[in-house]
């Protein structure tokens, strides 16, 4: 836990949330923005940062918890599809630092823009793959 973390307040119940699903090692909760109908994050109750600070063993039962919630929207929700979202770091445009994923319902005709067209991109897969590639 971390005194100033705002997720770690949800967890403890000092801050109120719209809870989706509960369990052990995780939370699923609304998230405030209304800017989608259903946008719900996805946190693990042990406080970690982002996908970079977080254990492989909390990072697991994030993602399974973000597979379950997925599969209950979709099957038991009337969505047909999601969008999950993460951000790790600020320069990634982190801006609560208590890891989260972001789990958008879909359906077709919905118009959500979550996945803009943006390309920013100078250089070429090669360059990248000399860069990226594990050595
Ligand atoms: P990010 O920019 O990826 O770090 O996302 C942080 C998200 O947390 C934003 O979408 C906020 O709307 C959301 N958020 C911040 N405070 C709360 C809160 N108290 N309850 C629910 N969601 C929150
Ligand atoms: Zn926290």
């Amino acid at each position: 836990m971390s005194d100033n973390c705002i997720f770690c307040k949800i967890i403890k119940g000092e801050m109120p949330s719209y809870k989706i699903y509960e369990d052990e090692h995780t939370l699923a909760f609304l998230d405030i923005s209304k800017d989608v109908d259903g946008h719900t994050l996805v946190i693990p109750k042990t406080h970690a940062v982002n996908v970079l600070d977080i254990t492989e063993e909390n990072y697991l039962n994030v993602v399974k918890t973000v597979k379950k919630v997925a599969e209950h929207y979709v099957n038991n929700c009337g969505y047909e599809g999601v969008n999950i979202l993460n951000a790790s770091d600020a320069s990634a445009g982190q801006s609560v630092f208590h890891l989260h994923f972001h789990l958008f319902p879909r359906c077709s005709g919905d118009n959500a823009n979550l996945w803009p067209k943006n390309a920013v991109a100078t250089k070429s897969l090669e360059e990248m793959q000399q860069v990226l590639a594990f050595r």
